[in-house]
């Protein structure tokens, strides 16, 4: 119960960090602002390390544009999320990876609000954290 509280609490003060952050962080990578190094960049997408990794390959991808979320696209993103899913091949590809998951948060399980999804792979995945 207690590790349960602590947990919501971290994670609430994760979202209010990246929910107030002047202006949204993985534009700022996107622009370079924030130095980042892309694992692959194309004209509508980049791939980067997470900071904080759940699983042993843990890559986000990220559109170039900024769309808020999953629940947020429309048919004018179309060729972005194409983009992403393209990028997600070759990387599955490049690491000879047998067996990934790809994901996407929501609601309170999103803390960056600029679309991106999780490529996971490895032994364990750690769900609660992600
Ligand atoms: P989500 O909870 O789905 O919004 O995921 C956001 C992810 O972004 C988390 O897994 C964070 O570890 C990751 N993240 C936040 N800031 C950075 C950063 N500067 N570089 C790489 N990953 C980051
Ligand atoms: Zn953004």
């Amino acid at each position: 119960m207690i590790r349960r509280v602590k947990f919501l609490a971290k994670e609430a003060q994760l979202r209010v960090k990246y929910m107030t952050s002047k202006d949204c962080i993985f534009c700022k990578i996107v622009s370079g602002e924030m130095k980042t190094n892309f694992i692959v960049e194309t004209d509508k997408v980049v791939a980067f390390n997470d900071i904080n990794p759940v699983s042993d390959v843990h890559i986000l991808i990220v559109p170039k544009k900024h769309i808020e979320s999953a629940v947020e696209i429309s048919d004018s993103d179309a060729s972005d999320l194409v983009e992403m899913h393209r990028v997600a091949k070759k990387l599955v590809e490049d690491n000879k990876l047998e067996a990934f998951r790809l994901a996407y948060n929501g609601g309170r399980f999103q803390h960056v609000g600029h679309l991106h999804m999780h490529l996971l792979a490895g032994q364990k995945v750690d769900w609660k954290k992600l």
